[in-house]
């Protein structure tokens, strides 16, 4: 039978090669829902609405629309129907997620999304609040975490060809972003009671995968 499997950390901790890893294994779905986060910030960000314009931000919600679909190369997004796959990894939306991601009205409707996606079981999703507040019951609730300077190193390396920013900025944006998530009054990241602490530092990608996916088997 197919079960549930939660994927939370920190930035750059490599959660999202690796849920997507799992989820061609085991023939599951990917869920990733930092791109969700991403893809309203980038809705937003557009419309000229800042994340402390909280009414406003509310207001235009029901407007949004944002679909992940399936495809060659991991997953697209978009929003009302205009690919921004690209566009959601920019730095002005790396800068500003984790301000919109406090909005407890935006939390709601991106969490009701995610639960109506995991409905039907055999689903990965990753994300900071999974095991804790989106996907309680999930069978299986991993916790991945990696070193500061593993984890902007990892993220140095996705982005290289843009060449936007230097190391260390990189390495002071994951901070900031880790810390905005941690001390957040609603669903802030942290580990589920129930969830195996995954420490990546010094793992492969297939030693990670394949623990996960022994998980899911016993
Ligand atoms: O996973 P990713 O780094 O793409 O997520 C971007 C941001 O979206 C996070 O830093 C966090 O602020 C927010 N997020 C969240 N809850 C989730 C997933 C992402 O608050 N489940």
């Amino acid at each position: 039978d197919k079960i549930n499997i939660a994927i939370d950390g920190p930035a750059g901790a490599g959660k999202s090669t690796i849920a997507r890893m799992v989820a061609g294994r085991l023939h599951y779905v990917y869920v990733d829902t930092g791109a969700m986060y991403r893809a309203a910030t980038w809705y937003f960000l557009q419309r000229g609405i800042g994340p402390d314009e909280v009414d406003n931000v509310l207001r235009y919600l029901p407007e949004l629309d944002i679909e992940l679909l399936p495809g060659e190369h991991g997953q697209q997004v978009r929003v009302n129907g205009q690919d921004v796959t690209e566009e959601i990894r920019s730095m002005a939306v790396n800068a500003q997620v984790s301000r919109y991601a406090q909005i407890e009205g935006l939390r709601e409707r991106l969490v009701s999304l995610q639960r109506q996606m995991a409905l039907r079981k055999g689903v990965v999703m990753d994300g900071r609040d999974i095991g804790t507040c989106v996907l309680p019951d999930a069978e299986v609730k991993v916790f991945m975490t990696a070193s500061v300077e593993e984890r902007a190193r990892r993220r140095y390396k996705e982005m290289k060809e843009q060449n936007e920013i230097s190391f260390e900025e990189l390495v002071r944006s994951i901070e900031e972003r880790d810390r905005l998530d941690r001390e957040r009054e609603v669903s802030p990241l942290r580990q589920a009671e129930d969830a195996q602490l995954l420490d990546t530092t010094q793992m492969s990608l297939d030693e990670v995968a394949d623990h996960i996916v022994s998980l899911c088997r016993t």
